[in-house]
């Protein structure tokens, strides 16, 4: 009994690794989100920053106590066709009638949770009830940022049936926390969304075109090194396992250029924009009213100072980002 609990307990956490833009970028892309809502927004998310950036991850934690959570996070589109990514049906009920529901809960379901979830956070504007507004939107922003990596919209998720296996984390963990220092993270000011189930497949489609790319630079990468050279063996709990070299996701990062920091850029653009419209579907509620009057002085001027720093490209150089204070500390 006790082996097999551990043997559970190995399994999750490796599905905890496989799913998500990694536990840093999850958090960054919040943080950049409250940068680029309005003013009528700003205040009331700055107030709860720390709890939108620490709640950025809770998704991928819930994947251990509820089984239906893991399909929220990725969509295996190719499973359905090579075109399947356009002409896969946007509305849930249209595709559940083509492929049944089942089928599209096992393949993952993304988007249409993402549909789902702008609901519930307009909703919550609507009544005006902060703690509904934070849960949600920390929940929504998750998923959305999860629908920008282009390893959760196909069915060889991690690199697994090309012989790449390991590239899901390589790719959304290992090569931002090695490089997001040097990244320009410059989403804009959020825009409103006229048809957000149109937004979100968009991104599908974006990260999917994105995919064979993902592959090939990791071929083209592997030219210049051994196995000895590109992997190393890490064991644990008796189990032994394989993971790319530093050097290896260095060379892979180079090759890959500006795409990882694009897609995370993009996913805090569209994150904002999310709020921002289920704040104005929700009737554009008086926030100040939801936290007792406006932003006090001292961080009014926190938030101003690191605006400052997010326009200059000197977040990290300022150590203002949160997930890599908390790394730091670690
Ligand atoms: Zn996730």
């Amino acid at each position: 009994m006790k082996k097999l609990s551990l043997v559970v307990v190995a399994l999750f956490a490796c599905s905890a690794l496989s799913y998500g833009w990694g536990f840093f970028g999850h958090k960054v892309v919040h943080q950049l989100a409250i940068y680029g809502l309005p003013k009528q927004m700003q205040g009331f998310f700055y107030k709860n920053q720390d709890y939108m950036v620490q709640k950025s991850v809770r998704p991928d934690e819930r994947r251990n106590s509820d089984p239906k959570e893991a399909p929220r996070h990725f969509i295996d589109i190719d499973v359905f066709g090579e075109d399947a990514v356009h002409t896969m049906p946007q509305d849930w009920e249209a595709a559940a009638a083509k492929y049944t529901a089942d089928t599209l809960e096992k393949y993952g379901i993304v988007p249409w949770h993402v549909v789902k979830m702008k609901a519930r956070l307009t909703n919550a504007f609507k009544q005006q009830n902060p703690d509904s507004i934070l849960f949600y939107a920390a929940d929504l922003g998750h998923y959305i940022a999860d629908a920008h990596v282009p390893l959760h919209t196909t069915v060889n998720y991690d690199g697994q049936l090309t012989n790449q296996k390991g590239l899901h984390s390589l790719w959304e963990s290992k090569v931002p926390e090695m490089q997001a220092q040097g990244y320009k993270l410059q989403n804009k000011k959020a825009v409103y969304l006229i048809d957000t189930e149109l937004a979100i497949w968009d991104v599908v489609r974006a990260s999917h075109k994105l995919f064979p790319g993902v592959l090939a630079m990791e071929l083209e990468a592997s030219k210049g090194f051994t196995p000895e050279t590109k992997f190393v063996t890490v064991e644990r709990n008796g189990r032994t396992r394989q993971y790319y070299s530093d050097d290896f996701a260095k060379k892979y990062a180079e090759l890959l250029g500006p795409t990882v920091a694009q897609r995370m850029e993009a996913s805090a653009q569209m994150v904002s924009n999310f709020w921002f419209t289920c704040w104005v579907d929700g009737g554009k509620p008086d926030l100040n009213k939801l936290m007792d009057g406006k932003l006090p002085k001292a961080e009014k001027k926190a938030l101003k100072r690191e605006l400052k720093s997010f326009r200059k490209n000197k977040l990290f150089e300022e150590k203002r980002v949160i997930a890599a204070q908390k790394q730091e500390k670690e």
